[in-house]
């Protein structure tokens, strides 16, 4: 019944260019720091891709009939190794980056991840302070890998969940994995040390939104911060349709409702959640509203899959290959210029534009990239 999709193998052999500054002089490096891109948006934040694979099949996510045992997910050889992650951050880091995301994918299924955490929470901005280094997981390793995680150095984690019903959890992750053990894994980062823990939760309408007033009512009171994803048009496999999207403005009302709230200001420019408090003092809620209020006008992000390819935007078809740069003998400061040729070039803003665009015509979906790939 599926409808196939043209494989990620097609997206690899088509990644863009990477401009080649005349080869880089150590005068020429760009200054530490200063990036805009042409939207006058700094480059701020790194998501790093792990793994393309996972161990569960959210429906909205890597829907089982096209992530099947015949899909081609990428070989190990393909992957960016610790060492050159490192590498690349590090230059990232020296072009103003202050704060990396691990995901995926699972994480948490990359053999050794905990090596690579220590690498990267190694690293130094200019002036001399670590980096803002955390962690998104489906939580179902948490248990077994927090501990270590968190003596590696990972500050925080961000877990998805959505739902406390085990048989609605079950069916959202279509693999029949229990809730309770994602619940585990969530008191286990705690005790770890690794909070506050942010618990992400996608909202898709007819499938999980009578779950939203259960999962605000449990983690009110505890440390633990719950935010509302908008179900996003990311990728071309999920089949997403507008009238799945629950606007995060009527989740708010709901849990407002009961649970009255009061807004708070955002914690650092270009944060994705707008926050909310619980307004008897028991806590905070987000809201991540990718669909109804775009917010590329302050977006940081930059993405690295798990191949070596840098992607502008979450809804990018295509990417720069920083793997052959790494592979080809490039130097960190033919790195830093070809790093801020791209940055200084981007004009991206998708969400902003998406309601413009006829449905299924935005950034040439069919070729779009996959969110397992690329990292939420
Ligand atoms: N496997 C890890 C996890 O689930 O946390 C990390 C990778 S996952 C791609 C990162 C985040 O993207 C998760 O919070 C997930 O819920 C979210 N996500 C995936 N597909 C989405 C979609 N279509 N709309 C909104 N959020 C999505
Ligand atoms: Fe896996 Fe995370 Fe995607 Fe779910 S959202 S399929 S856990 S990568
Ligand atoms: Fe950033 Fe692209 Fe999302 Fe806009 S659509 S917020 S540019 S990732």
């Amino acid at each position: 019944m599926s409808e196939r999709v043209i494989p990620l193998v097609d997206q690899r052999m088509a990644p863009l260019a990477v401009p080649r500054p005349a080869r880089a002089a150590a005068h020429a490096t760009p200054a530490p720091g200063l990036l805009h891109d042409t939207l006058g948006r700094p480059l701020r934040d790194l998501r790093i891709s792990v793994t393309d694979r996972c161990n569960f099949r959210c429906t909205y996510c890597m829907p089982k009939e096209v992530f099947d045992k015949d899909y081609p997910y990428l070989r190990h050889g393909d992957l960016l190794r610790f060492e050159e992650i490192a590498r690349l951050a590090g230059v990232f880091v020296a072009q103003g980056v202050r704060k990396i995301r691990l995901t995926g994918g699972e994480p948490l299924l990359r053999k050794d991840i905990e090596l690579l955490v220590g690498q990267l929470a190694a690293l130094r901005t200019p002036e001399g302070e670590p980096l803002d280094l955390t962690l998104t997981t489906n939580g179902s390793l948490l248990g077994r890998k927090a501990a270590a995680l968190r003596a590696a150095g990972l500050q925080r984690v961000t877990v998805s969940l959505d739902g406390l019903d085990d048989a609605v959890f079950r069916r959202m992750n279509d693999v029949d994995f229990p809730v309770a053990d994602v619940l585990r894994g969530i008191d286990a980062a705690r005790e770890a040390g690794l909070g506050p823990v942010k618990v992400n939760m996608v909202v898709k309408r007819g499938t999980n939104e009578h779950e939203i007033l259960p999962m605000a009512r449990h983690f009110k009171g505890s440390d633990i911060v719950l935010r509302f994803i908008e179900y996003m048009d990311v990728g071309a496999t999920n089949r997403w349709r507008m009238d799945e999207v629950l606007p995060s403005a009527e989740v708010m009302q709901m849990i407002h409702r009961e649970m009255p709230l009061v807004p708070l200001e955002p914690a650092a420019p270009g944060e994705t959640a707008e926050r909310w408090a619980y307004a008897d003092g028991s806590g905070e809620v987000g809201f991540i509203s990718s669909v109804t209020q775009a917010f590329c006008r302050d977006c940081n992000r930059a993405r690295l899959s798990t191949e070596g390819q840098l992607y502008l935007c979450l809804f990018a078809s295509r990417g720069y290959d920083l793997r052959e740069l790494v592979r080809g003998g490039a130097s960190d400061a033919d790195i830093a210029a070809a790093l801020a040729a791209i940055w200084q070039g981007r004009d991206d803003r998708y969400s902003e534009l998406r309601a413009s665009l006829p449905p299924d015509a935005g950034n040439d979906r069919g070729r779009r990239v996959e969110m397992s790939y690329i990292g939420g």
